[in-house]
């Protein structure tokens, strides 16, 4: 996965910036404190397939 996918994926609850955590393979919201999932490769970007994020 590289970079690209941030230039073109916002989140779809707030449409605000990604961040792309590798180690996990997943899209972070923080504005929406939502974990978005890659699978295989692949961004999830459902905001019911998103994990939540706690702070
Ligand atoms: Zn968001």
């Amino acid at each position: 996965m590289e970079n690209k996918y941030l230039e073109v994926l916002v989140c779809p609850v707030c449409k605000g910036a990604l961040e792309y955590k590798p180690e996990l393979q997943e899209l972070h919201c923080k504005a929406s404190k939502l974990a978005f999932p890659i699978k295989d490769g692949i961004p999830v970007m459902l905001e019911n397939e998103a994990r939540r994020l706690d702070e």
